[in-house]
């Protein structure tokens, strides 16, 4: 079953379909034995998870026709220089398994990466390892450092694999919840309950700056009480900062593991999805102590062993690019930003102005005053042809954020344009 309604979940298919497999091809006996079995399936370590919202917004805009601006990501290629190297790689051969740990031209190019963007140093042998994606990244860490009952303090509002990989690895969750301050619209979390939710059965604090879905990039005050904590009680901290290079005027990304003490216990997860507009390739990385590194690989050689070798050499291209391509993606990316943002004030919602990433999330109660953001995302497509996404899903308890809603900027301006003059139709 779907997590939120009606759309019909892929898996709920596939147990049909394996049903009638399994009648066409033993009869109706061979049916009756395992048919208790086929119906429940699913580990109940997932039970609830359903089919991630992307996946069935991004089919529900196909199916329509809508403008999607729910799932993230962008409708124009990146940098030619990369696209070609990938090219090229292929052409040239690189079609193979890769190493273990990832391509050196790449695990060279990310300890660049890190050295030139933060002054931090990694070991390319010992302290990267290249995965397939961040997803990957983050299923590693949390697979290769949980254990059954291990308590992971996190933000909610979250991307929504972190519940998932928690959740398959027995793991305990312990959110606390990012507000939007009535003043100034910043997303914040209380101090105090932050320092009540991290205690000695904490094993690791899971981050994520910028932030997904509200556009907050943590600051370094936020991120200091944060660490002071985290050394306090002996925790790791998992940070995953796919959007790093995605920040606005004004703004700041601080990597966690630049704070004094933090490198020791830190890993950090990016990926080339966001940076490069390549997403599909699923490129992503982690940095850290040689030994998180090591827990984190003994799980993700079992996950996909490795993936997208002429993918590597490619997104190793990317990372060397000169300071210039970084810069221009970000103001890229703000006057996308604005864009979307004015219009969806303008539309009528009470917006709020993200610092970094794709997104703006809106509140919908000044248009749909019951504040029900996942019949008013399954509403959209229909009422004006556009795709968001439902912020509660981002939630572990979905009625924090159950008047939420995500628009997705990284489109063109024509594509923005016309989403705003269509959503323009819903102001009161
Ligand atoms: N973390 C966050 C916060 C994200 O928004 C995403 C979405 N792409 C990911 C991780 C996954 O990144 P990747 O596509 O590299 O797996
Ligand atoms: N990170 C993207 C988002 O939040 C998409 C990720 C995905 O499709 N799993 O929209």
């Amino acid at each position: 079953m779907s997590r939120f309604g009606p759309i019909r979940s892929g898996w709920a298919r596939t147990r049909r379909a394996t049903q009638r497999d399994r009648t066409v091809r033993g009869g109706r006996d061979a049916y009756a034995v395992g048919v208790a079995a086929v119906d429940h399936p699913l580990t109940s370590k997932l039970a609830g998870f359903g089919t991630t919202i992307f996946a069935e917004m991004s089919a529900l805009a196909v199916k329509t026709g809508a403008i999607n601006l729910g799932q993230g990501f962008p409708d124009t290629d990146g940098p030619a220089e990369v696209l070609d190297a990938a090219v090229d790689a292929i052409r040239s051969g690189v079609n193979q398994y890769p190493p273990g740990p990832g391509m050196p031209v790449l695990r060279e190019a990310i300890v660049e990466h890190q050295r030139r963007f933060y002054g931090l140093d990694y070991d390319a042998e010992t302290e990267v390892l290249v995965t397939a994606g961040a997803t990957e990244a983050l299923a590693g860490a949390l697979l290769g450092m949980l254990d059954v009952g291990d308590e992971v303090v996190l933000f909610e509002p979250m991307y929504d694999s972190y519940q998932a990989c928690i959740a398959l690895a027995g793991g305990v969750l312990r959110p606390v919840v990012l507000r939007p301050d009535a003043d100034t619209g910043r997303y914040q979390f209380d101090r105090d309950e932050f320092s009540a939710t991290v205690t000695d059965r904490t094993k690791l604090i899971l981050l994520n700056t910028p932030h997904n879905p509200t556009g907050k990039v943590f600051t370094l005050d936020e991120l200091e009480f944060i660490a002071g904590l985290a050394k306090r009680h002996d925790v790791l901290v998992v940070t995953d900062e796919v959007y790093e290079h995605l920040v606005f005027t004004g703004t700041e990304h601080v990597p966690m593991a630049g704070l004094p003490g933090m490198a020791e216990r830190t890993l950090t997860i990016s990926s080339g999805g966001k940076t490069f507009n390549t997403t599909g390739w699923k490129t992503g990385w982690m940095c850290g102590p040689a030994s998180m590194v090591d827990a984190a690989k003994t799980a993700k050689q079992f996950l996909t062993y490795v993936n997208g070798a002429p993918f590597q050499p490619a997104t190793a291209v990317g990372l060397r690019l000169p300071d210039s391509f970084f810069a221009a993606l970000a103001a890229d990316l703000e006057t996308k930003r604005d864009r979307l943002y004015t219009g969806l004030v303008a539309a009528g919602f009470t917006a709020y102005r993200p610092e970094a990433t794709y997104f703006t999330t809106v509140d919908i109660r000044p248009i749909q005053p019951d504040g029900d953001g996942i019949a008013f995302c399954l509403g959209l497509p229909e009422r004006v042809g556009v795709v968001a996404i439902p912020n509660q899903v981002f939630y572990a308890n979905p009625e924090h954020g159950r008047h939420l809603v995500r628009f997705a900027c990284c489109k063109r301006l024509d594509v923005i344009d016309a989403a705003v003059e269509r959503l323009a139709a819903l102001a009161p």
